[in-house]
């Protein structure tokens, strides 16, 4: 691929972001990534799995004509809402843990999300686990700030509608049908989840997760026939019927 756009565009990153910052985004145009406060969070730069999820979110925008999941405001930066919204989050968290997947190897540590940067005097934990959303770091959003099934998808506002919440049952979809095919997880399952959201069959810029499923199946079966049933019963065990 050439750039986020396939067109050679320059890609600009703001680091130090503010003042202790304790976060990372990318705004539309840019990424911008904050120094932490040290405590809940170290310097954001240092962290591949971080960079690669705002450079994927760039990515995602220049894909779905209107970007999956974004809602433009006003004199706001674009923003992602809804379950459209979680499936643009977890692409994200999906191509950076496979970015460490193809850096460091297959090993469990790579489903964590932003590791390297969380809670720099607590070593092992992390923001967000794929496969396994519930030990997500809390925000008090809801009593569980990541399920991993859809019957506990949250519905309410916060979080833009859960964008970082419901993207958990996504997530541990893709964690499990990557261990049930085992290998290298950026290979087929990534090319079937790649795809979904960026090939010639993606989904629209609205698409619900169940809307996604099936699109990953229809990929599957194209793609890699032999794997769709684990990626039938990856979906199925976060309650998705694909
Ligand atoms: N703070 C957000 C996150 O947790 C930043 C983003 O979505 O890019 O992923
Ligand atoms: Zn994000
Ligand atoms: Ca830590």
């Amino acid at each position: 691929r050439n750039s986020l756009d396939n067109k050679g565009m320059r890609v600009d990153a703001s680091v130090h972001y503010g003042f202790r910052f304790v976060n990372a985004m990318w705004t539309g145009e840019q990424m911008i990534v904050g120094d932490g406060d040290g405590q809940s969070v170290a310097g954001l730069a240092a962290s591949l799995g971080i960079i690669a999820h705002e450079m994927a979110h760039g990515i995602s925008q220049h894909l779905i004509k209107g970007g999956l999941g974004v809602v433009l405001m006003p004199g706001a930066p674009p923003t992602l809402k809804g379950e459209a919204g979680a499936l643009n989050e977890s692409f994200s968290d999906v191509f950076a843990a496979l970015v460490e997947r193809r850096v460091e190897g297959e090993n469990a540590g790579t489903w964590m999300i932003g590791e390297d940067a969380y809670t720099p005097g607590t070593p092992g934990d992390a923001l967000r686990y794929l496969n396994d959303p519930r030990r997500a770091a809390n925000f008090g959003f809801t009593a569980n700030d990541q399920p991993d099934h859809y019957a506990e998808r949250y519905t309410g506002t916060q979080d833009n509608g859960g964008v970082h919440i419901n993207s958990g049952i996504p997530n541990k979809a893709f964690a499990l049908f990557a261990m049930a095919v085992g290998g290298n997880s950026w290979k087929e399952p990534a090319h079937v989840w790649w795809e979904t959201n960026c090939g010639a069959n993606r989904v629209g810029s609205t698409a619900d997760i169940h809307e996604w499923a099936k699109k990953t199946v229809e990929n599957c079966t194209k793609m890699c026939p032999q794997h769709v049933a684990k990626l039938k019963k990856a979906w199925s065990d976060v309650g998705v019927t694909a």
